[in-house]
């Protein structure tokens, strides 16, 4: 991290920010190229933890360590700590400049490109949260080895959405790669990570403050939050997304904007890939509504989507489409 830190971070006192579990394997050699002396703030491991509460601990101990304007973070870890500790970087004396350094799969080819930073609140997901871009982001799918292979999986569900919603090509890659991605083969990992970081890097320097194209990249992610809130995130963030895909393709064919046999091939692929396409318990379609209701994209008006509407095609020119509740109602019941 050295060189990387005085590139990027030249002269600056830096404090890298990791979760509890993160922090035990970077300490313990685990992560191959990274290395870091300097000073760490770390939090307990998991979603619960992207909180105010969090940010509040973690800016009022750089605070006790007079960590000054002339200061940079490393964010080290999943997409909670690079959401989180690019929060603190976003707000901590009205910004200063954060490298990522992701270490799940789901991190390195989606949640560390794109700049946008936050935290949830019981009333939703990400609801506080800044566009912050880091100055530099370091992947090494090396460190995925320790990756628990639900977590892993989990981060293959963002790199089908990509496929999806931008790249039909590349789904059908993952299509075919799928048991060679479930191994881990080294070349084809760093395929996906390279694919989907241009993916998401296209699509958001076209865009970068979502005021169009860049909702495309919320496929499935209505009800994937929705499930996660009420699921009390038990059912991880990757795995929720591709719920969510299922549940928004589903939701497509009923709108007359796809044909069934592309929610039939979305669901196959994740299927392959060991990812659920059921909901692990039921859940009331009404709690899931209620949830969406609340969520940001929805805030005083009806219930929108980005909705695919086929292979590596989006609602074109119509980025978001609003659906009514009975339609949605029908559309997550596809799930259980
Ligand atoms: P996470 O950060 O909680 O990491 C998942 C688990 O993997 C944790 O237990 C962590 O300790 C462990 N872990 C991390 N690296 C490891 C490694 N190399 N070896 C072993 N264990 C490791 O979750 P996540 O799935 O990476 O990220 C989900 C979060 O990302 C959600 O909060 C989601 O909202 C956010 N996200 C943000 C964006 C964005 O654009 N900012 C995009 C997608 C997702």
């Amino acid at each position: 991290m050295g060189p990387l830190v005085e590139e990027h971070l030249p002269g600056r006192r830096v404090a890298m920010i990791a979760d509890e579990a993160v922090l035990a394997l970077y300490r313990g050699g685990r992560f191959g190229k990274v290395s870091w002396e300097g000073e760490t703030l770390t939090f307990p491991t998991g979603e619960r933890s992207k909180t105010r509460d969090t940010w509040a601990r973690l800016t009022d101990a750089l605070l006790q360590r007079e960590f000054g304007r002339d200061s940079g973070i490393i964010a080290l870890g999943g997409g909670v700590a690079g959401d989180l500790a690019g929060f603190v970087a976003a707000t901590y004396m009205r910004g200063l400049p954060y490298i990522q350094v992701p270490t799940t799969l789901l991190a390195m080819l989606d949640a560390s490109v794109g700049g946008k930073t936050g935290v949830d609140t019981p009333e939703g997901k990400n609801l506080i949260g800044a566009f912050h871009p880091p100055v530099a982001v370091v992947a090494d799918p090396g460190a995925l080895a320790t990756l628990a292979e639900r977590e892993f999986r989990g981060g293959l569900a963002e790199a089908v959405k990509h496929g999806l919603i931008a790249d039909r090509e590349y789904f059908r890659w993952i299509e075919r790669e799928a048991d060679a991605l479930l191994r881990r083969d080294a070349a084809a990992l760093e395929q996906l990570v390279r694919r989907s970081v241009e993916i998401k890097a296209e699509v958001v320097s076209a865009d970068e403050r979502e005021t169009g194209r860049r909702a495309i990249l919320n496929a499935g992610h209505t009800v994937a939050h929705a499930i996660e809130r009420a699921t009390g995130y038990e059912v991880p963030h990757g795995e929720a997304v591709g719920l969510g895909l299922v549940a928004e393709c589903e939701l497509a064919v009923r709108l007359g904007l796809a044909a069934p046999a592309l929610r039939e091939r979305v669901e196959a692929l994740l299927g392959r890939l060991g990812l659920p396409v059921r909901l692990p318990r039921p859940i009331p379609p009404d709690a899931l509504l209620a949830a969406m209701a609340s969520d940001k994209k929805n805030r005083g008006s009806r219930l929108r989507f980005s909705l695919p509407t086929a292979l590596g095609v989006t609602s074109e020119g119509r980025w978001t489409v609003e659906a009514r509740e009975e339609d949605v109602r029908e559309a997550v019941g596809a799930l259980s």
